[in-house]
């Protein structure tokens, strides 16, 4: 699939737009979804550019999924979360709407239901004070 150097992860990436960022190496970026479907809801991406699952090659794929696999478990301590889920959308008709690879972190809390994918959109102050727990369980 084509990329658009213009999608908003990619200007996020580049510092254009802001985001309530929780980790950043030399090959991956997190930071939290605007519209989470629980508390935590963290979206973790490539620097390369790619599309979708099916755009990016082995090794960059390997370097996220061991990033996504590293902040998992630090968001769902942090959170005092339950568990996690991990969603990953591709194509417009499987409800990818912004086509930049991302892998969904989506923390679960027992006995609650999760709000509906990309409809609510949270309070910037309740982002800030989610992302601050974050970092400081990832020691930064
Ligand atoms: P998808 O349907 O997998 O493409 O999901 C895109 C996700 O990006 C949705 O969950 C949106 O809530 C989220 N999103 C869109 N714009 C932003 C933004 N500016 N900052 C953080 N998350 C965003």
């Amino acid at each position: 699939m084509n990329y658009d150097d213009d999608n908003i992860f990619a200007r996020m990436l580049r510092g254009e737009i802001p985001c309530e960022k929780i980790f950043e190496d030399e090959h991956s970026f997190a930071f939290l979804d605007i519209m989470p479907r629980a508390p935590g809801h963290t979206l973790v991406i490539p620097r390369a550019k790619a599309s979708g699952f099916l755009d990016i090659g082995a090794d960059d794929l390997c370097r996220l999924m061991v990033c996504v696999q590293k902040l998992a478990p630090v968001i769902v301590k942090a959170l005092d979360a339950d568990g996690f889920m991990l969603q990953q959308f591709n194509g417009a008709g499987a409800g990818q709407t912004v086509f930049h690879l991302h892998i969904h972190i989506v923390p679960r809390y027992a006995g609650r239901p999760l709000r509906p994918h990309g409809e609510q959109m949270e309070d910037t102050d309740v982002l800030a004070g989610v992302g601050a727990k974050i970092r400081a369980a990832l020691g930064g």
